[in-house]
């Protein structure tokens, strides 16, 4: 079996010294509790995980949902595992006294991280390292609404998984389907408003289209609010060409909104009509109110585009709000 420390590719291994937080996690189908260990990760900070022992529910794999207790119990030893996770649904043992509730997590687990079977399990970690950066460095504001709360990387030396790490996420919700349990026009649109704060933070996420869409997209009933997951492939420093929000039209107007990842968003969630684009009074008065934006601003110091974006899109929001949304 190889090191721990061959983990990391472009940062320092993750070193398993004393005083890191440590946590239980009782694992359905193991008999016995396992302890993980936070990993240090250069440069980012995670919140304090709620107390008390973990415990999960049997696991779903990232790729695929159907998983029989046959295969998962293997414990990737069948191989099973080397290009994917298993996801674990988990609550605290005890309820918190404050809410009396149990807090809820959701665990992203890869098995024999030391072994190196053509390099698959190294890909699984260095995807969940990517995550953790990238949810602590860039997802900090949106951690706990739009996006749910990371509580960074954990690892454990195993007897039926050898050495496991695991993404310890706080639980979003479940898959917002068209037609499906959640869905309403205003939810949709929640999504398109959610979708649009990403790119106005230049953070796209590359995995919300067809077949990704559903599994990224998920409506958290508790919070009533819509909330997206899985950022391993995002970009960062998305710079939106935009020239109108990811909005409901009474058109299809995607020679304004210009942006791939907004274009599929809103096909998806179906957010565009049929009228005629040029016959679309409201969209046509926003690609004039922008250009006049940019137009007395755009040569004054400071002066940003998102800005241009943003005053435009309060006058869609307060314009839709008034008529009650397109064709209201
Ligand atoms: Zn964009």
């Amino acid at each position: 079996m190889g090191s721990i420390m061959a983990l990391g590719v472009n940062s320092p291994p993750p070193a398993l010294t004393h005083g890191k937080p440590k946590r239980r996690i009782f694992i359905a189908g193991v008999n016995v509790e396992t302890t993980f260990e936070r990993i240090d990760m250069c440069g980012c900070e995670f919140p304090l995980l709620p107390e008390g022992t973990l415990i999960t529910r049997p696991p779903s794999f990232q790729l695929d949902n159907e998983i029989s207790t046959a295969e998962w119990t293997q414990w990737g030893k069948d191989e099973l595992l080397s290009e994917s996770t298993l996801c674990f649904d988990c609550v605290t043992e005890h309820p918190d006294p404050r809410t009396g509730e149990k807090a809820r997590f959701m665990l992203r687990m890869a098995l024999h991280v030391d072994e190196d079977r053509n390099g698959t399990a190294q890909f699984v970690v260095e995807a969940l390292r990517k995550e953790a950066r990238v949810y602590a460095q860039d997802l900090a504001m949106f951690q706990g609404n739009h996006v749910p709360i990371h509580y960074g990387l954990w690892v454990a030396k195993t007897s039926w998984g050898e050495t496991a790490i695991c993404s310890i996420l706080e639980h979003a919700g479940f898959p917002f389907q068209l037609q499906g349990k959640y869905d309403t026009q205003e939810r949709r649109d929640a999504f398109g408003a959610l979708i649009t704060d990403l790119h106005h933070r230049g953070i796209s996420h590359r995995q919300l289209g067809k077949p990704h869409g559903a599994r990224h997209l998920l409506w958290d009933a508790k919070q009533d609010r819509p909330r997206v997951i899985d950022f391993k492939l995002a970009c960062i420093q998305h710079d939106c060409i935009r020239c109108l929000p990811l909005s409901r039209y009474d058109s299809a107007p995607l020679h304004y909104i210009r942006c791939s990842e907004l274009i599929q968003v809103g096909r998806y969630l179906e957010l565009f009509g049929t009228r005629c684009v040029d016959d679309d009074a409201e969209v046509q008065k926003a690609v004039v109110l922008l250009k006049d934006y940019e137009q007395k601003n755009g040569e004054k110091r400071g002066y940003a585009k998102e800005d241009a974006l943003d005053f435009q899109r309060t006058w869609i929001q307060r314009q839709q709000h008034q008529l009650g949304g397109p064709g209201g």
